[in-house]
Formats: structure tokens, C-alpha cells, sequence
């Protein structure tokens, strides 16, 4: 009778303590152990029981006061010597409020990195904590890397202990960073940036030119949502064929030393998404930062060669009621960018051309006739090539010669989950709502969201119990939900070549009426994504703005003066230049049908390389320091397997030998006068003889499963012999 919410949504292995719960509330009881109840509304608080009688238990809370509750409403909770350990799967109790229990007590303590089994959770403290210092570099550079596959090394205590965590090594493997807009995914991929640039910083220049590459590409790529201040909203830099999903991939390269010789940064973007933040930007939100920041912060003599005024006089900065970002200094940013394109080495000269087609896309937007979606176009083109332009000269810069290597880290911060609705936005003249719209754009990054989970739950789940089943060992399945029936919806629903939003929608009606997941009407659909629902609106879903640009306004550039504007002009007219921009043959293949094959591709490099999943959590909606709302971050871990990987991964046999190798290994241990025929029972004998605890194997059909740190024991009695 474990109570319904939190407890029993846990399928837990048999020889769990959950399992025992309902034998030993008596047992709480005499010792006075702790519990978990729901006295006054929804959320659990910690109590100790006083008495019993039948079902009711009467149970005194933390403030002294004494409630009534039924037995069948309390969860065991964990003693408290567990309370705030480093790893998830040490908890005794993994029910949900002792899982949250210990994520706000080490947050109460800003520790804000954990390990739920082999995923490392981040949520996000909305300010600076304090885990830098020469000293923990040092101390692991020294130790780590002689042995750069160690993962953790072990400090008693938190501040020491996070951050090992988030700093172990993955040399060769990716690092996965998810998690909803606003729960520090960049911010995480940047701190674990400036570490890999602290430890293999002998080649300080290069190391420094790294970290200075994401100034310039938060100027440029990110502006402030509804839900965050500094939202990734790269467009694209690399061409459409290599697009796979929307996020930022930056490889650091290592020499054979260990040291960084080098880093290669593709945005990715599809283009036919269409990203006209230059353009429009809904009420209370920004444009991408550069505009701001050119206006606030440019010296008095570029101000007045490129005649740029204050963001307020300019349409495309001043139609969302939003100039300004509380507690950031566009001035200051602005000369922050400056310093990072010196350090980068980009000509002064490339950089006054940078600034001139900025000012000139503010100008263009001031400018009104009865051709304004081609204007919008335009000027929404001379930005996308800005930017891809740019990325290109940060990745010449960080190309680092001609040093060959093969180890890298590549980091992948991605865009996530994402559904707009119904957002509240304060400006001057106070509070006022506004309605956004899911369009094709929520629909592409919430598929390739959903992709990547389907990797991340068969990954850390699926295979390793397959395994389990297969070989017949006792295991108690943990279910995880699998969202097949989500990504079958997505790809049936694209295969039109000629897709319009009409027979898009009536398409993807027909062939998916049956899925549970999907509902849809008048123009409206609805998909029940593993993170929640979501409800698109068909109207312009597949519009194209590249359909807008017209030759004519290609010639126009090209027949520029400027050197820039005549690199991007050839860029359209010859798509395999790379400028980023989509190529003409893409109207002969479905947006969505390109779209899912570059997203295979990456998905199979993903497969190939063991990546390691960092799980960003907002700890609450109002991006407020200190402030933990228990059912967002639990949102946040239910949704994302979290849960169902930390049952797994605390009661899983990570090591596995065939019995003829566990044989032959460790035959050696048998005393003399026994004398076994086959592999199998050679290895029971084995196991019987060195007394190995029968909580600590099991023995498949084919394979020996083991705990953690069994087979050190058997391999130290080995050495003995
Ligand atoms: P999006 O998907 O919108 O790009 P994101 O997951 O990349 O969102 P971030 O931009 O990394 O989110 O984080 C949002 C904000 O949260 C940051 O601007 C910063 O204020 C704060 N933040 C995130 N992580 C940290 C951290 N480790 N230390 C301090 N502040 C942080
Ligand atoms: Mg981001």
C-alpha cells in the first residue's frame, strides 16, 4: 500500500526497501524514523510517526505539531546521514519526495551539480556559485590528467565534490546537455568550457580564444524569451546538408599532450525553419543582443560614421516594448565583444564591416513601402549570413594550425523541449499577457527532442534490462515510457514532397487519426510529447521566408561595393559556398523529410560515441536565485526518465563475463578436488567456494552479472594464488 503518487509510479527491483515498507511501519515507528507525509495539501513533508492505530498513523512534523494521516499516504524516508549524498542511487529510498528532498537540500547549500546514476543533473542557481579556484585545478590536473579516463575523484567535501563532478574527463566522448529553455544548458556547456580550458590550458592563446568565442556568439545568437534572458536562438551556420537539429556543437581539440590545440563550432539550424527574430519579436521579448549592445556601447566615432542612434529609435528593436534586460549592461558587453573579436584576431577592418551591416539592417527596418516582407527578408538574409560569416572566421581562428589529433570533446548544448503559450511579460507600463503560437519551428525542435530522449531512455534503459530478460536473471522491470508512437507521428506526417499547410495537416490527419497521442481540429493539432502537450497551429506552418528573397534582391546585393554582401549574394547563387544558406534543390525534398535524415545523422554519431547526458533543471519559472518549486523540478525529472534510470542504474549489474571466461578467469580459485565439466557449473562452484554474496551476482543463461567492485574482490583473491 505504498501511496499512489511517488511511490508506486516506481516500479522497483524486489529486493528494494520500498518493497519491505509495508511490513516495517512498525518497525518507523519503534525507532522513531522519519517518513514522509501529505498533511495540509500536496507536498510532502518529512515527519516522524508517534502511533498507529489500524490505518490511521498519528505523525509529528518538523514544527512540532501532530497530524492524522492515513498509513496508506506515508513513504519511507531516508535516514539522515543520507540526507544530500552525491549520487541519487545512494539513497536507500528512491521515492519522489526523497529524491527531491536531497536535490533542494544540496541546492540549499548551492551544490548544484548530482549524479542520478550515470546521468549528471544541473539545476540551475540563477547566480554565481562559487566552485572555481586555482586550487581545485591544480589538484586536478595533477590527478586526472596522467589518467584522463578516471571520472571522479573523490573530495570529502561538496564544493570540492561538484566540482569534480561536473569536470570529469570524457576524452572521445560527447557531452549531451538538455533540458527545457532556460534551465542552463549554455551556461553548464560554458563552465565545463572553461575548464577544459584551465586544465589543457598550456596553450594559453588558444585556450583564451575559445572562451572568448562564445562572448561573440551569445552577442549574436541569443536574445531575451519570455523565459529566458539570454536564450540560445542561433540561426544557422553550417550548410543545410550537415543540419541535424538546432543547438551548437563545439569539438575542443586535444594534443597527444593533453593540451588544447584547437576548436571547430558549428550552430545548427535548419533553414528552413524560419528564424525571423530580426524581423519580429513578440511583445516583452528581444531582438538577437548585438543590436543593443551596438547602440548602447559603440564609441563616439563609430556611432557617428554609422549615424546609429539610441535601440528605441529603431522599428525593428522598439516593436516589443522590451529595450532593456534587468541587470545586464549592453554598453559594457558591447565592449566586451570588441576585446573578444581582438583576441580572435578578426581584422579591425572585418569588424567595422560587421558593425556597418548592422546599423544597415537597423536602418533597413526603419524604412517603410508596400514591398515590406521584402524587406523583412532582406534584412532578416544579411543577418543569418552575418552570422554564418562570422562563425566561420571564429572557427579559422580556432583552427590552431595543422596539429593532428584525434582526441576531442565535442560539446552539444541543444535547443529543448519547447512549447509557448500563454506568457505574462512586465514592461514599463507594468504587466500584460500575450499568446505565441506553436508553429513548425516548436514542432521540428520538440521531434528532434523527442528523438534524442528515445536515444537517451534506450541508451541508459532499454538495452541494459533487453539484456537482463534475455540472459534470465531475476530483474524486476523498471517501465520507462516509450515514445515511438510520438516520433512515428512526425515521420509519417512528413513525407509529403509538396506539403502544403493544407494537406500537411489532412495528411498528417489521415495517417495518424488511430494515434493515441495525437488529436486534432480545425486547423489546430495537438501531440502529447513525452514532456508534455503541446498544440500547434497549422496556419503558415511551412511558409519559407527563403521563398521571399527575391533575385532581384540577390543581384541587388551582389552588385554591392561591400566585399561582405557580395560573399553572401554568391552564397545563394552558388549554394555550395558555404554561407549557410538553403540550397536550391531543397524544394525538390519535404522540409520535414531532410530535416529527420539529418537528424539521423546525428543521432548515429551519437550512438557511435557513448555520449555522456547532462540534465539541466529550472528549479522554478521566475529565473529567481534560491527559489526551489518542488513540482516544476519534479516536472522536470519525471518527464526526462530521470526517475526510472536512478532505479535502474542502483540496482543494475554493470559487469558481465560469459561463464566460460568467469571459468577460465578465476578456475584458479577452486580447490583441487573439485573436478567440473562445463563453464557453468565450474563458475557456481567458484562463486560458492569464495563465499561471493548471492546479493552481489546472478548467473544468466550465458553470461555472470556482477555489482560494482565484486569482481576486484575475486581478482585480489586471484593474485593471491
Ligand atoms: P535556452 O534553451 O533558452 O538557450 P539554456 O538552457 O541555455 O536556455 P542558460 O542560458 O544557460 O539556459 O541559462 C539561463 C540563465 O540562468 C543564465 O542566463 C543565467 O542567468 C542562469 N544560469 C544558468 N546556469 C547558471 C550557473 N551555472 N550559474 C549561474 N547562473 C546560471
Ligand atoms: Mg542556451
Amino acid at each position: 500500500r505504498l501511496a499512489e503518487n511517488g511511490g508506486a509510479s516506481l516500479a522497483t527491483p524486489s529486493t528494494s526497501p520500498e518493497a519491505e515498507w509495508d511490513d516495517s511501519i512498525g518497525y518507523f515507528v519503534k525507532k522513531k524514523l522519519r517518513v514522509w507525509c501529505r498533511p495540509r495539501n500536496d507536498q510532502w513533508e518529512l515527519a516522524k510517526i508517534k502511533s498507529t492505530v489500524g490505518e490511521a498513523a498519528t505523525v509529528m512534523l518538523l514544527d512540532g505539531s501532530a497530524v492524522k494521516v492515513s498509513t496508506g499516504d506515508l513513504l519511507p524516508a531516508n535516514t539522515e546521514i543520507l540526507d544530500g549524498v552525491d549520487d541519487l542511487i545512494e539513497l536507500g529510498y528512491l521515492n519522489e519526495p526523497s529524491v527531491l528532498h536531497n536535490l533542494q537540500y544540496r541546492y540549499a547549500r548551492d551544490v548544484i551539480y548530482s549524479k542520478a546514476g550515470p546521468v549528471l543533473l544541473a539545476i540551475n542557481p540563477f547566480k554565481d556559485v562559487q566552485i572555481f579556484g586555482s586550487d581545485f585545478i591544480t589538484a586536478y590536473r595533477e590527478k586526472i590528467l596522467d589518467n584522463p579516463h578516471v571520472s571522479i575523484l573523490t573530495f570529502g567535501n561538496y564544493h570540492k565534490s561538484q566540482w569534480c563532478m561536473l569536470y570529469l574527463i570524457f576524452y572521445l566522448h560527447p557531452l549531451l546537455y538538455s533540458g527545457e529553455s532556460g534551465s542552463g544548458k549554455t551556461e553548464t556547456a560554458k563552465i565545463a568550457m572553461q575548464y577544459l580550458a584551465s586544465v589543457g590550458g598550456e596553450n594559453c592563446e588558444m585556450a583564451c580564444k575559445v572562451i572568448q568565442s562564445s562572448c561573440i556568439l551569445e552577442a549574436f545568437g541569443n536574445a531575451k524569451t519570455s523565459r529566458n534572458c539570454n536564450s540560445s536562438r542561433f540561426v544557422g551556420s553550417i550548410p543545410s546538408e550537415f543540419c541535424a537539429v538546432q543547438g551548437k556543437l563545439i569539438d575542443i581539440r586535444y594534443s597527444a599532450e593533453g593540451t588544447i590545440c584547437g576548436a571547430c563550432i558549428q550552430t545548427i539550424s535548419n533553414f528552413d525553419i524560419v528564424q525571423a527574430r530580426v524581423s519580429q519579436i513578440c511583445r516583452g521579448e528581444r531582438s538577437y543582443h548585438i543590436f543593443y549592445q551596438i547602440c548602447a556601447g559603440a564609441p563616439s566615432a563609430l556611432k557617428d560614421r554609422l549615424n546609429l542612434k539610441m535601440a528605441s529609435e529603431y522599428k525593428l528593436l522598439n516593436q516589443s516594448g522590451c529595450l532593456k534586460i534587468n541587470g545586464a549592461d549592453d554598453s559594457h558587453n558591447f565592449k566586451m565583444l570588441m576585446e573578444a573579436f581582438d583576441i580572435l584576431g578578426i581584422p579591425r577592418e572585418d569588424q567595422e564591416n560587421v558593425f556597418e551591416l548592422l546599423a544597415a539592417i537597423l536602418w533597413l527596418g526603419n524604412i517603410s513601402f508596400e514591398a515590406i516582407d521584402k524587406r523583412d527578408a532582406l534584412a532578416q538574409f544579411v543577418y543569418e549570413s552575418l552570422f554564418s560569416w562570422l562563425v566561420g572566421e571564429i572557427n579559422r581562428s580556432l583552427e590552431g594550425g595543422k596539429q593532428h589529433t584525434e582526441r576531442t570533446i565535442s560539446i552539444i548544448d541543444m535547443y529543448g523541449f519547447e512549447s509557448l503559450q500563454l506568457a505574462v511579460s512586465s514592461h514599463m507600463t507594468g504587466s500584460f499577457l500575450y499568446f505565441q503560437k506553436n508553429s513548425f519551428q516548436q514542432f521540428f525542435i520538440n521531434y528532434a527532442d523527442e528523438r534524442l530522449q528515445q536515444h537517451f531512455i534506450r541508451h541508459l534503459c532499454k538495452l541494459e534490462q533487453e539484456e537482463y530478460e534475455l540472459d534470465g536473471i531475476h530483474w524486476k522491470k523498471v517501465d520507462f515510457e516509450d515514445n515511438q508512437e510520438c516520433l512515428d507521428l512526425f515521420e509519417k506526417g512528413s513525407k509529403s514532397s509538396t506539403a502544403t499547410d493544407v494537406t500537411f495537416t489532412n495528411k498528417i490527419k489521415r495517417h495518424l487519426s488511430s494515434n493515441l497521442r495525437f488529436s486534432c481540429e480545425r486547423g489546430v493539432f495537438r501531440v502529447r510529447h513525452y514532456a508534455g502537450e503541446v498544440q500547434y497551429d497549422a496556419t503558415g506552418f511551412l511558409e519559407r521566408s527563403s521563398d521571399t528573397l527575391h533575385f532581384n534582391t540577390i543581384q541587388l546585393l551582389s552588385s554591392s561595393r561591400k566585399k561582405l554582401l557580395n560573399i553572401f549574394a554568391s552564397g545563394v547563387m552558388n549554394p555550395s559556398q558555404t554561407t549557410g544558406l538553403a540550397a536550391s534543390d531543397s524544394h525538390e525534398q519535404s522540409v520535414g523529410a531532410k530535416f529527420k535524415d539529418q537528424l539521423f545523422k546525428l543521432i548515429h554519431k551519437l550512438e557511435n560515441s557513448k555520449p555522456h547526458f547532462i540534465r539541466c533543471i529550472r528549479p522554478n519559472t521566475k529565473q529567481l536565485p534560491g527559489m526551489y518549486e518542488k513540482d516544476i523540478v519534479l516536472e522536470q525529472l519525471r518527464c526526462s526518465g530521470v526517475m526510472e534510470i536512478v532505479q535502474i542504474s542502483k540496482s543494475r549489474f554493470p559487469i558481465r563475463l560469459t561463464h566460460q571466461e568467469f571459468a577460465t578467469r578465476f578456475g584458479c580459485l577452486l580447490s583441487e578436488n573439485i573436478i567440473c565439466m562445463d563453464p557453468l557449473s565450474t563458475s557456481v562452484a567458484i562463486l560458492q567456494q569464495c563465499r561471493v554474496s548471492p546479493q552481489t551476482y546472478q548467473v544468466g543463461y550465458t553470461k555472470l552479472f556482477f555489482r560494482v567492485g565484486q569482481v576486484e574482490v575475486l581478482e585480489n583473491l586471484r593474485q593471491r594464488v
